[in-house]
């Protein structure tokens, strides 16, 4: 069931209770800014999510209430991890799903980190 992006911020989501530590994750990266593990049912060799410290629903909330240092902790973060994980030179796909149409399951802004493979045409026909 997709969530509404233009609801506010769930406390209680799955994310923010892996951010609190209220639910075990496999954690690849962690610093002021960002959190990062493994998705739970990965779609590909890797399947990393990138997740903001702060309360954003979505990447509409983050870019538009995040303070300037916050995103760019974040963007940053994501790079690194991509680098860490010695995905630049084979190459990878970064996805944010925002609201409906995009199938968004969890109210807490992530970024979908894919690699390890030929990842295939960008969306489904
Ligand atoms: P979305 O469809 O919202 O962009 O992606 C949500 C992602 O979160 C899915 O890929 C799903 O497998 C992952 N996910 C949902 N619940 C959990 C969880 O409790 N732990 C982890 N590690 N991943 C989760």
């Amino acid at each position: 069931m997709p969530i509404d992006p233009t609801q506010p911020y769930d406390d209680n989501n799955v994310f923010a209770r892996i951010l609190r530590g209220e639910l075990p994750s496999k954690k690849v990266y962690e610093d002021d800014f960002a959190f990062a593990f493994h998705d739970i049912n990965p779609l590909a060799p890797v399947h990393i999510l990138v997740i903001p410290k702060g309360p954003y629903v979505s990447w509409d909330d983050f870019s538009e209430r995040a303070s300037d240092e916050e995103i760019a902790g974040f963007v940053r973060a994501v790079g690194r991890i991509a680098r860490d994980e010695n995905l630049v030179a084979p190459g990878y796909r970064l996805l944010a799903n925002v609201g409906a149409n995009s199938g968004q399951e969890v109210p807490h802004l992530h970024v979908h980190l894919f690699g390890g493979r030929r990842l295939g045409p960008m969306l489904a026909r």
